[in-house]
């Protein structure tokens, strides 16, 4: 095996360069233009990324372009074999790519190590490749005719992935694409690029040609190339809302197929015969897992009649139980925010919840993290309003927000009215209850006792209303539809016996 890049090593003021991958080799960046990258334990930048011109993103997609005709025609079974090798050497490697998502998201190892599971499971699913494409054949459509369906690839395809799952949103996205025959050119987030490069790396030991797989880091200026070049076909968008929508109209502007995925307010419903422990500890797990910075994090509790008194009682008391710390202690359960000025911007919003008529049960800015980075400990506010910020807004914190209502059908309908519709969960011992929910409520995923419902990788990932604009999800069948097309032939072989003269419209009987 070639050497592979060493995660990053926290050695005192060392700031390394991170550039893009092109063609199977790194290629250093030449538009003068970068982004700091910083461990946000420590407060302290260690990286600086390249932003790519117009012109880098056009190289990456030249490349992309000429690896496309020799990957299309590679066999499924060839294929299949390279996806079962870049599996093995990302999860021979899973420990170093948990450390520099720790080192430059800030999430816990524990967590960074999950989140490299559940990408791993959509790799898992890929290498079932063969099977997925298989279409369907019909034999004697009409007298000696069959009909056969296939899906195609669709040629260059780009992603454009947010901060908070720096490893496994890409790999919904470019395992299924190369799978599907596509080549891939990748625009990770600006704050946390590195884990990108060095899977960039496995894919290439793992024997994936030079250019299938491309990284480009940058910006706006980065994204708006993507979205604007003439050679690429589809994109695949995660992120927030405002920039999954524009991403989406502009993509689709310029004649390309697209999927934005945006920001999410997802409410957890728990009615007042729930098991309140069970709940508690959910709410507390899936609002401050990750510093509430998942686009499936709890934010929103909705206590239904009676249930809100206890409920309150029983998160306040595990709050003091979250360890807060850096992510590379293995004691730590919590860890900082990605950047001090996200961390600031969160902490304003238990700030202004008492001027907007919510109760500040417990204040994350008073101390329970350390000093130094961008922590906040976790914070939980009660009767929290619609039509306040705290309650409107994806505050993608450590923020947990209380609503108290009277009835089922209030939680539902608040649910409902909210413009998101990302993930949503019940909590209740009561089967028919929960089933009338799952109909009820208009929101993509779906948890019944479970807090953070991320489908598995034979399913699809998506949400509804402003949490997603496009047609399809990411990941399992839905992800392999997104990077194919189909197409349908009719055929016939040379028969004496029924060939004919016939200018009437094709008949089947
Ligand atoms: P973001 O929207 O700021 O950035 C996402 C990507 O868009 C990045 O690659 C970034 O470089 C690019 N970008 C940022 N501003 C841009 C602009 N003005 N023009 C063009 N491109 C731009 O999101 P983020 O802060 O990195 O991630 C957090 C957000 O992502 C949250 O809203 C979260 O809910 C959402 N998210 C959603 C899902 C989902 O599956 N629905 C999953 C993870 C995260």
């Amino acid at each position: 095996m070639t050497e592979l890049a060493s995660p990053p090593v926290e050695k005192a003021q060392d700031v390394k360069r991170i550039s893009h991958w092109i063609g199977g080799r790194v290629v250093e960046g030449e538009s003068g233009r970068s982004g700091p990258v910083y461990n946000p334990a420590l407060g302290r930048q260690t990286g600086a990324v390249d932003f790519a011109s117009a012109e880098e993103i056009d190289l990456a997609v030249q490349a992309a372009k000429a690896a496309f005709p020799a990957w299309r025609a590679t066999s499924l079974s060839k294929k299949s074999a390279i996806l079962f090798e870049v599996r093995e050497l990302v999860h021979d490697h899973r420990e170093d790519i948990a450390r520099i998502l720790t080192a430059e998201h800030g999430k816990v190892l524990s967590d960074a190590l999950g989140e490299v599971a559940r990408g791993l499971e959509v790799i898992e699913y890929c290498c079932g490749i063969p099977e997925l494409l298989k279409g369907g054949y019909s034999e004697q459509a009409s007298t000696g005719v069959d009909v056969y369906s296939i899906r195609q690839p669709l040629g260059v395809v780009g992603g454009i992935t947010p901060f908070n799952f720096p490893a496994m949103v890409p790999m919904w996205m470019w395992a299924p694409a190369i799978a599907c025959g596509n080549t891939f050119i990748l625009k990770p987030s600006e704050k946390d690029p590195s884990a990108s490069n060095y899977v960039a790396e496995l894919l290439k030991e793992a024997g994936v040609p030079d250019g299938v797989f491309n990284v480009v880091h940058g910006d706006k200026v980065a994204v708006d190339a993507v979205l604007e070049h003439p050679d690429i076909v589809a994109v695949s968008f995660v992120g927030s809302t405002p920039i999954a929508k524009y991403v989406y109209e502009t993509a689709t502007r310029n004649h390309k197929r697209c999927q934005a995925l945006g920001g999410a307010k997802n409410h957890m419903i728990v009615l007042p015969d729930a098991d309140i422990d069970m709940a508690a500890d959910a709410a507390v797990s899936a609002g401050y897992g990750s510093a509430g910075e998942r686009c499936m994090a709890v934010s929103m509790v909705v206590a239904v009649g009676h249930a809100a008194d206890e409920l309150v009682d029983a998160i306040k008391e595990r709050i003091p139980n979250v360890k807060v710390g850096d992510g590379m202690d293995p004691a730590s359960e919590m860890g900082p925010l990605i950047t001090g000025e996200h961390r600031d911007k969160v902490a304003a919003y238990v700030e202004n919840a008492p001027a907007e008529g919510a109760t500040v049960v417990v204040d994350g800015r008073n101390g329970g993290a350390p000093d130094e980075g961008f922590f906040l400990a976790p914070s939980l506010l009660d009767d929290v309003k619609p039509g306040t910020k705290a309650y409107d807004d994806e505050i993608f914190g450590p923020v947990l927000a209380i609503t108290r209502v009277e009835t089922y059908d209030d939680a539902v309908r608040l649910v409902n009215e909210n413009p998101y519709g990302n993930g949503t969960a019940i909590f209740t011992r009561d089967g028919g209850v929960a089933r009338q929910f799952q109909f009820d409520v208009q929101v993509g995923m779906v948890g019944v006792n479970v807090p953070i419902p991320v489908p598995v990788a034979y399913y699809s990932f998506g949400g509804w209303k402003n949490s997603l604009f496009g047609d399809l999800h990411v990941y399992g069948p839905e992800g392999i539809d997104f990077y194919t097309r189909g197409k349908v032939v009719t055929s016939r072989w040379p028969d004496p016996a029924t060939s004919k003269v016939d200018l009437g419209f094709p008949q089947t009987r």
